[in-house]
């Protein structure tokens, strides 16, 4: 369990802009959040970062942007309209619904009152909707509850398109929507919420070598993200709790502050999507080898990270405290691949024309470098520092009146709060 409060956290991350909670200003919306400017920096990063990772890296990595709405008989097809379901369980006392698999006694956790809680009901989590102006059993549609479907029903396309061999993924970023009994532990359990998948197609008497292989390339994903290896776990999920066409899945579990969770999921999931959407839509969705062998319908690992998640297990990660000045600092510790903002550029005054020439030339040569750059010149020094420590920036350089002097400035290190002087010309060697 970490020592970091979830609250310290949202906290933090409301009043330096990174998530704000949905529609505000109307009282919000239950399992909906928003991303502020520093939200959407640092979650591009750490999509950029499984992109490189496992897109631009691998020689047989196909990337897809499917649709969100989809013909429902997707959703037929792949049992999502039937089975994709929680317990839900309602407490007569105070009508609350919650998850059956949520509550650990007869004791409902809102009321507090015993022997209120009523029996199980399947609920759907998708999210229905109708196509077009008519609203009948014709024209509904789902918000697709998971990015992974997109992929099957286009594995067809993409064999066809570039006739990749086996073993190839095709990998995908996307929305998707759960209708959640009860959303909670803010960006952990969301309704609206951030998939990176991968469908990995294999040869069946090969998907061991390949799972071991996503196995690793997952752990190696958690350490670029900057996820203490003690924090991270794998769990071998037992048969009993895994699909029945799953014969191997791992979850791998953070250490959040509220608890060891679910961060990313790896499943074995054998040849049962393909299979249904080939029997269900008539298509022949099987893989012709090209040295003439039998055609076959390819088996599946599957590694799916939810970025949300992966974005909330950063931030608590990097949350740290220290002593500076006899009080407490509060600041990110951020790889620095991840941090929004890479160098701020802090003018000491803002009333010196010299000065400022010369932070504006600073900042124009880092940030065509580096590209996020901030500038940063209303309130103290000091202040400003804090706030930089407290959104991760790793460096901070402060030009002051020595700068117009001798072209020296004064570069700050986030995590020790070192400073030293240097040459404009050497900026960059040092914040690189
Ligand atoms: P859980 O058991 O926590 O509900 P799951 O096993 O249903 O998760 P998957 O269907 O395997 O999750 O989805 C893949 C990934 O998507 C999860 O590992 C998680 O990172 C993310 N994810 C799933 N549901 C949510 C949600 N409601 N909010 C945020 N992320 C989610």
């Amino acid at each position: 369990m970490s020592e970091v409060k979830l609250d310290d956290i949202v906290s933090l991350a409301k009043r330096r802009g990174f998530i704000f909670p949905s529609s505000e200003i109307y009282g919000g919306l239950a399992g909906v959040y928003d991303y502020g400017p520093l939200g959407v920096m640092l979650k591009h990063n750490i999509e950029n970062l499984w992109w490189s990772s496992f897109v631009i890296a691998w020689d047989d990595m196909y990337p897809l942007d499917a649709a969100i709405l989809m013909n429902k008989k997707v959703w037929e097809a792949s049992g999502h309209a039937t089975g994709f379901n929680d317990p839900l369980i309602e407490c007569s006392n105070c009508h609350s619904r919650m998850r059956a698999d949520h509550v650990e006694s007869d004791k409902c956790p809102v009321c507090g009152k015993t022997s209120t809680l009523g029996k199980p009901k399947e609920f759907n989590m998708m999210f229905k909707t109708h196509i077009g102006p008519v609203t009948d059993d014709e024209s509904i549609s789902y918000l697709r509850p998971e990015t992974a479907q997109g992929i099957f029903v286009n594995f067809k396309n993409v064999v066809e398109t570039f006739s990749p061999d086996l073993p190839f993924g095709i990998a995908q970023i996307g929305k998707a929507f759960r209708n959640e009994i009860s959303p909670r532990e803010w960006l952990f359990r969301l309704r609206e919420l951030e998939q990176m998948e991968i469908e990995y197609f294999v040869h069946p008497d090969k998907w061991e070598e390949s799972f071991e292989e996503w196995r690793k390339g997952s752990l190696s994903f958690f350490e670029k993200l900057g996820l203490g290896s003690k924090k991270v776990h794998e769990l071998e999920v037992p048969k009993e709790d895994r699909a029945h066409y799953s014969q191997r899945t791992i979850d791998f579990e953070y250490d959040f502050p509220f608890g060891r969770r679910e961060l990313s999921g790896l499943a074995y999931r054998g040849d049962y999507d393909l299979n249904a959407h080939q029997k269900a839509s008539g298509q022949n969705l099987e893989y012709s080898p090209k040295d003439g062998g039998k055609a076959f319908i390819p088996h599946v690992i599957e590694p799916s990270f939810g970025l949300d998640r992966a974005f909330l297990a950063v931030l608590a990660e990097a949350y740290s405290t220290d002593t500076q000045g006899g009080e407490q600092r509060v600041f990110l510790k951020l790889p620095a691949d991840l941090a929004p903002i890479k160098v701020a550029v802090l003018p000491l005054v803002k009333n010196k024309p010299e000065l400022t020439k010369k932070a504006k030339e600073v900042y124009k040569m880092l940030k065509d470098e580096l590209g996020n750059v901030m500038w940063v010149d209303s309130g103290n020094i000091g202040k400003n520092y804090r706030k930089m420590d407290e959104i991760g920036t790793p460096y901070c350089v402060t030009i002051d009146f020595q700068t117009i002097d001798d072209d020296t400035v004064t570069i700050r290190h986030r995590d020790t709060t070192d400073q030293s002087r240097v040459d404009i010309k050497d900026i960059l060697k040092k914040v690189i």
